[in-house]
């Protein structure tokens, strides 16, 4: 495994499994399969619904909590409450978690900010995050904030490598998780020929080829999957290194192409959108 070293020292595994679009019996079991094949980072969200899934796997697992990172976000709706990290921490039936993001860059992110702050101060959050915020909101945090950001999440992969956010990000130590590593499954991405070819060299798939170069250009990664081999194949990505050459080769792919974009009237919608988070088994 490799590590990313946040500004503040909190150290990271680069690639775990996250569980957007998971029901909570599929959670349940991806975590467990997961844990028990070594993964140690899991990505969760107030607004997955599977909160308590994840919270029952690790708790299955003979894992034990601080050898995991567990990374919550939460949802716009409660960034003015005071109970919201609290009720995270329930529903995952612990005493911390590792990271915690705010989701959405809603008008009401300084709320939300102010009560991740307080929250590291208590030592209920190791590090905070800010999840799609664009560059300049990003940089507002660090001009405002008492605490700076430790992580980023962001959809990157070779289609969208997110070159200018990483180099703003770099001098300040902020760490980026890429979402959607595997452009969320496309088959054009996958079936690029340069992720054949380098597989056939290594002996790996070409989602691990992918993956290997996140992890090579800095960026942590945790793919969805609901298939145990896949979960297993995943992880095994740190048995090879990428030539400068090959990462160069993988650049090349770059297409400036995205496969979700959140309008300005999308991200509004999410500030009302409010969800029962405890609604779940
Ligand atoms: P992904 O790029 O990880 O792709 C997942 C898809 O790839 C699935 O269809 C899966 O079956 C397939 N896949 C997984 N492993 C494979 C393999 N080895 N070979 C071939 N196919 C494989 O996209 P994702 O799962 O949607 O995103 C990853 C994580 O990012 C999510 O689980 C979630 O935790 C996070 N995320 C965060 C945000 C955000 O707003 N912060 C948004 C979307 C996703």
């Amino acid at each position: 495994m490799e590590y990313f070293v946040m500004n503040n020292g909190v150290r990271m595994p680069m690639a775990g499994i996250g569980v957007f679009l998971f029901t909570p019996a599929e959670a349940e079991s991806a975590v467990k399969t997961a844990l028990s094949d070594g993964v140690r980072l899991i990505d969760t969200a107030n607004a997955y619904l599977n909160e308590k899934a994840v919270g029952r796997a690790i708790k299955a697992s003979s894992v034990k909590r601080s050898d995991i990172f567990l990374v919550s976000k939460l949802w716009p709706t409660v960034y003015g409450s005071d109970t919201a990290v609290n009720d995270t921490l329930r529903r995952l039936d612990t005493d911390y978690v590792d990271l915690m993001f705010l989701h959405q860059p809603t008008a009401n992110w300084k709320d939300g900010y102010r009560q991740l702050e307080k929250a590291y101060r208590e030592g209920k959050i190791r590090a905070i995050g800010l999840s799609n915020f664009p560059e300049e909101m990003i940089r507002e945090a660090l001009a405002e904030m008492e605490i700076k950001p430790q992580m980023v999440q962001v959809e990157a992969h070779p289609y969208f490598p997110e070159t200018a956010l990483k180099a703003m990000l770099k001098p300040e130590g902020i760490g980026l998780m890429a979402w959607y590593p595997l452009g969320h499954g496309d088959a054009a991405l996958l079936r690029e020929p340069v992720f054949a070819e380098l597989g056939r060299k290594y002996g790996k798939s070409p989602a691990q080829i992918i993956l290997r170069w996140h992890v090579q250009s800095g960026n942590v990664v945790f793919p969805g999957s609901r298939n145990s081999e896949h979960i297993r194949a995943n992880f095994a990505i740190f048995d090879f290194s990428l030539t400068g050459e090959e990462m160069a080769a993988i650049a090349a792919v770059d297409k400036d192409k995205r496969y979700y974009y959140a309008t300005p009237e999308i991200v509004r919608k999410y500030a009302a959108m409010d969800l029962d988070f405890d609604a779940q088994e």
